[in-house]
Formats: C-alpha cells, sequence, structure tokens
C-alpha cells in the first residue's frame, strides 16, 4: 500500500472501523490510534514498520476485477468479500441472481 494514499481523508475513519473491528492486536492498536492522533509523519522508524505491516495485511490493494482503488470507506468490506470494490460487489450479486 503507497504512503500516498494515508493522507486521503477517509482513512482516519477507516483506522477507526479496523480497530472497532478486533482485527488488530494491543501494538498494531496503539500505534493506529497514535497515527489518527498525529499522523503517520508523527511515528517512529519503528512504528512505521508496525503500521505498514498491519496496513498490508489489512488492505486490498486494488479491486480483483475492476483493478480500481478500493476507497477507504469500502476497505474493510472488501477484506472480507474476497477483494471487490462496492460496485463490482454488486455487479456480481445481480449476476448470481440472474
Ligand atoms: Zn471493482
Amino acid at each position: 500500500m503507497d504512503s500516498i494514499r494515508f493522507n486521503e481523508e477517509d482513512f482516519n475513519g477507516y483506522l477507526e472501523q479496523l480497530i472497532e473491528s478486533g482485527r488488530l492486536d494491543l501494538m498494531q492498536s496503539g500505534i493506529t490510534k497514535l497515527v489518527i492522533d498525529k499522523g503517520y509523519d508523527a511515528l517512529s522508524p519503528k512504528q512505521r514498520k508496525v503500521f505498514d505491516y498491519m496496513i498490508d495485511t489489512n488492505t486490498v490493494e486494488s479491486c480483483e476485477r475492476c483493478a480500481c482503488d478500493i476507497p477507504w470507506c469500502e476497505m474493510l468490506e472488501a477484506l472480507d468479500n474476497g477483494g471487490y470494490c462496492n460496485y463490482c460487489q454488486h455487479m456480481m450479486e445481480k449476476l448470481e441472481d440472474e
């Protein structure tokens, strides 16, 4: 995951969702809270390593079907549905219904 996307406005919202979801261990959620409060730039190199790993294991880089960037507000859903954006998930559900 490119850290440039950490600057997108709904990134902090996703971090809060991650903490609430119970997916993170104690150290990961502590560092994630720090990023919400102070930003990624405030982390030490060691903390960045933990945070980067957490992000890599809790995000989908791009949609499996259309290859678009998954918006942060859809990321948690994409993790659960196999890596699809909302649009593709919707389209696939529609196809299954027919
Ligand atoms: Zn898609």
